[in-house]
């Protein structure tokens, strides 16, 4: 299983279609993306290898730079499209990729079916956007800082092992990840990002990466041309090295 997600300018579903691809050798059962492409929020995912799910599915016909993939290795949720990543919240607009189990999903779930959140999969991810749409409505302005916010409080009600990759149609600009006992590393690109399971996710883009750590939350910033790289761990804000990999593949 893998993830890998893509903030740049370049077309991110040909950068994801190729990480997918680089992550095969860990194993998967249905892969899938989402990507912003305008003001929308595309998701085409199924059940099967990357080459038959993205020819059929269509994965290169999809634009826009903003963008998260992943190959799933199902364990909450029999194999199919409807359990594949990434899933969404009630209105479409988040999109969230996962590896690893979170374990007190059903708490979670329960919770917020009693608020009226309609599930679509069986899986224990799903909660995650639905989270973060819950969190997302405590606050009365929905704005960018607020988001940030409400993923991060999502995100500190989850138990468990997580890798994640967020995106939100309505901040394009923003690329968040998180990791907690499953492998993430941020990719360091000529103006642009990626976060991926490992570098192999990146490498033929990058060999500078930040290895994230447990507890670590990173925000992808992008203020057209700049990045704002914002990690935090428990609320507060720190610093991790930039490694150079020296590896060939
Ligand atoms: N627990 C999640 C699922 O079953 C993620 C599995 C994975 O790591 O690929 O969908």
């Amino acid at each position: 299983c893998g993830i890998i997600g893509y903030i740049g300018d370049d077309k991110a579903a040909k950068i994801l279609l190729n990480g997918l691809r680089r992550l095969e050798y860990r194993g998967y059962d249905s892969c899938g993306i989402g990507v912003i492409d305008d003001d929308k929020l595309i998701i085409k995912k199924n059940v099967g290898k990357v080459e038959e799910v993205a020819e059929k599915e269509g994965f290169l016909d999809v634009n826009g730079s903003v963008a998260i993939g992943h190959s799933r290795w199902a364990t909450h949720g029999n194999v199919s499209r409807e359990n594949a990543h990434p899933h969404t919240d009630c209105k479409g607009e988040i999109a969230v990729v996962h590896n690893g189990i979170i374990s007190n999903y059903k708490e979670i779930k329960e919770d917020l079916i009693k608020k009226g959140h309609k599930f679509k999969s069986e899986t224990d991810t799903e909660v995650v956007p639905h989270l973060i749409e819950d969190e997302l409505k405590k606050f009365k302005e929905v704005n960018e800082e607020n988001y940030i916010k409400a993923v991060i409080n999502a995100i500190k009600k989850l138990k468990g092992t997580y890798a994640l990759a967020i995106i939100n149609k309505n901040f394009p600009n923003l690329l968040i990840g998180a990791r907690n006992e499953s492998p993430l590393i941020l990719g360091v690109g000529n103006n642009c990002y990626f976060l991926g399971s490992d570098i192999t996710a990146f490498l033929d883009y990058t060999n500078k990466a930040i290895p994230l750590e447990d507890g670590d939350i990173v925000i992808v910033k992008k203020d057209r041309d700049d990045y704002n790289i914002i990690i935090e761990n428990d609320g507060v804000v720190v610093n991790r090295e930039v490694m150079e990999i020296n590896w060939d593949i």
